[in-house]
């Protein structure tokens, strides 16, 4: 279907070394934030601070990573092999505990807590930091154990760590951006016209793949009216000529995700072309997702960054068509901090990366939204993704 022109594998890789860096980051936020220990369930926390891939199960999976001493990665036994072979303990910077079928492992986390001498001293009273992730059950779990303990959520120490990228995250992400382009760019040479959306999406899917990503996790096909809503989930509509197709699509490379939108016009073999006010609404967002871009450098709120999009699009008398944030950060996870967003005032720095995605949509009759992935630099923004932002007016 394509050359499937994806990443060479060792461009794809993170080294052991990395991952040991960032758990020594992260040992200094847990002693700063005051946490006597943090948990990480499985999920993008655990994988970016141990490599880990997996998905959360009813046995317990945790990173345990107490104030000072040890690192503990505790499995169920059949995943013992699967965590030595992860690079944080290749490294040597954290012991695989595993626990039997027939064990309590909520106890036995418990018991290694209190071996680290978290019940003494000043540790005695510092919360658990615990991840967003993990599942209600083991929570509810490690609360039971530990009688007395306050539980918090780990989030401000992995959110410092993570919305922060370092150069091999900003490399995935700059490969998934490529891969999500060169899927854009197939996809809106056709052919479109009488096909549904659902058919397309899933093309999108395959051809996420064979561009290099792992995954594909999500395809969004909003054709004719169904453009007006921003998360419109690709059905059975035929595309017609003589309308827009909005593609907000993504999908992950090594864990790191791709999120990529542009708005098309269909022109159909009879050429029908947009009418001025499609063009008009079309440039508008264009230029609010210039502005926004090129208002991006260390230092500048994200609210700005905000303001500097939806400025142009509320002068212009369409605010209360764009009705949603500005961006959101992305990493691991598709939607993570920083979110750029009115209230946000958490100045920029460089490393991080978030969408810049703004839109219009009137509802009943169409929508348009260009999405970039942008990393703050240490002066000004870049965009990841580089496929073509001016309008195109396809065959289809
Ligand atoms: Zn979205
Ligand atoms: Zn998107
Ligand atoms: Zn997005």
């Amino acid at each position: 279907m394509t050359t499937g022109s994806g990443p060479r594998p060792a461009a794809r890789l993170i080294p052991a070394a990395r991952y040991a860096e960032r758990l020594a980051a992260g040992r200094e936020l847990i002693a700063a934030h005051r946490f006597a220990a943090v948990l990480l369930g499985v999920g993008p926390d655990l994988r970016y601070l141990t490599g880990f891939v997996g998905d959360p199960m009813e046995r317990l999976t945790l990173l345990a990573i107490p104030q000072g001493g040890p690192v503990w990665f505790v499995v169920p036994r059949l995943e013992a092999s699967k965590a030595e072979a992860t690079p944080l303990v290749r490294a040597g910077a954290a012991e695989v505990v595993p626990f039997e079928e027939t064990e309590d492992a909520a106890i036995r986390v418990a018991n290694l807590l209190s071996g680290a001498r978290l019940d003494d001293g000043a540790a005695a009273w510092e919360p658990i930091g615990i991840s967003d992730r993990l599942w209600a059950m083991h929570v509810l779990e490690l609360q039971r154990t530990m009688p007395g303990r306050r539980f918090e959520p780990a989030g401000k120490v992995m959110r410092d760590l993570r919305q922060i990228k370092d150069s091999d995250e900003t490399r995935l992400l700059g490969l998934a951006a490529a891969a999500a382009d060169r899927t854009v760019d197939a996809i809106s040479a056709g052919p479109l016209v009488g096909r549904t959306e659902a058919e397309v999406s899933r093309e999108i899917r395959t051809r996420l793949v064979d561009e290099g990503h792992d995954l594909a996790e999500f395809a969004i096909v909003g054709s004719g009216p169904n453009s007006a809503s921003p998360h419109h989930d690709a059905g059975d509509r035929r595309i017609r000529a003589g309308e827009p197709v909005v593609l907000d699509i993504g999908g992950s490379l090594s864990g790191y995700m791709s999120d990529t939108t542009r708005t098309i016009w269909v022109a159909g073999e009879g050429g029908i072309q947009p009418d001025l006010e499609f063009r008009r609404i079309y440039d508008l967002v264009r230029e609010a997702g210039n502005l926004a871009t090129a208002a991006v450098r260390p230092g500048i709120a994200p609210e700005q960054v905000d303001a500097a999009a939806r400025s142009v699009i509320t002068g212009a008398g369409y605010g209360e068509y764009f009705t949603h944030r500005t961006g959101h950060g992305i990493g691991l996870e598709v939607h993570e901090d920083p979110y750029i967003v009115a209230g946000n005032t958490a100045p920029l720095e460089s490393g991080m990366a978030f969408s810049v995605e703004p839109g219009i949509y009137l509802p009943g009759r169409w929508g348009v939204r260009i999405e970039d992935i942008v990393v703050c630099g240490e002066t000004a923004g870049t965009a990841l993704n580089l496929s073509n932002r001016d309008l195109r007016v396809v065959r289809g």
